[in-house]
């Protein structure tokens, strides 16, 4: 008897010795993989796109790990939405996004192809199970639009609150709350939230800003001027933005020195689009 059970539990050892040594396997994917995608990238930087294409699909071919089929799925989506081909792309972000559930770029492109394929119902619950796993910006973006679209405000609300709860540091996701607030005339709402933003982050001028809007609707007029002045100081109100007019980059102020192509005396003022 002990020996049968010695014996049963040195074969279980073994089993489970040998299913990790597969999900090893299965985890790492092989290096060919990498290597094919390495040189696929560097296809796409120098713009030979039919190359790059071919050489992910190689990749793809080489079994690759999850998380690597994920990148190279969201490659090969984005080099055929280049090329018009939107039910390719489509089946390219779909594949992506079942191999890697985390992958937020996969569900945001997965959902905009279903769009513009006219599935709005299915973009929608690719974006909600998206969010539900990581509320990215991206994905509560398009989920607001639709609901705001649809005249549906609860669900706008809903969405940051459940976002909020699910990502308590996320002050990006608390800002989008009370502007929901805000939108929705829920002016008491949307003070409470901004007011709540603003202990944690007391320097961030557009929460004085959406202060200074909700205390203007109330009829609050010296409290709204006082965080408007605030806004304004943090958000440096007397800087314009700058564009350098010998490589073209912009850049938020104007500087000595052109921070892209390090020319001096090179930054002008924007005019106005
Ligand atoms: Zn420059």
């Amino acid at each position: 008897m002990t020996s049968l059970l010695r014996i049963l539990s040195s074969l279980f050892a073994l089993l489970r010795s040998l299913r990790s040594m597969l999900s090893w396997r299965t985890s790492a994917g092989d290096p060919r993989a990498g290597e094919l995608c390495d040189r696929a990238a560097a296809a796409r930087a120098a713009g030979r796109a039919d190359e790059a294409r071919s050489l992910f699909e190689g990749a793809l071919r080489a079994h690759p790990a999850d998380g690597q089929a994920a990148l190279i799925h969201y490659e090969l989506g984005r080099l055929e939405t280049e090329r018009g081909r939107s039910a390719a792309a489509l089946a390219h972000f779909k594949s992506a996004w079942h191999a890697d559930r985390g992958f937020v770029p996969a569900a945001v492109a997965l959902g905009d192809a279903q769009e513009d394929a006219g599935d709005l119902r299915g973009a929608v619950r690719t974006w909600e199970r998206a969010a539900e796993a990581e509320p990215a910006l991206a994905l509560l973006g398009r989920l607001e639009r639709v609901y705001r679209n649809g005249d549906r405000p609860r669900r706008m609300i809903a969405l940051y609150r459940s976002a909020c709860e699910r990502a308590p540091d996320n002050l990006a996701v608390a800002v989008g709350l009370g502007r929901v607030y805000f939108e929705l005339e829920m002016l008491d709402e949307a003070a409470e939230q901004f007011e709540k933003i603003e202990v944690r982050a007391p320097d961030m001028p557009i929460v004085h800003a959406f202060l200074g809007a909700t205390f203007e609707r109330r009829g609050e007029t010296r409290e709204a001027f006082e965080e408007y002045r605030r806004a304004l100081r943090l958000a440096r109100g007397f800087d314009w933005p700058h564009a350098c007019v010998a490589c073209g980059a912009s850049g938020m102020a104007w500087e000595d020195r052109c921070p892209r192509c390090l020319r001096l005396n090179t930054l002008r003022p924007v005019p106005p689009a």
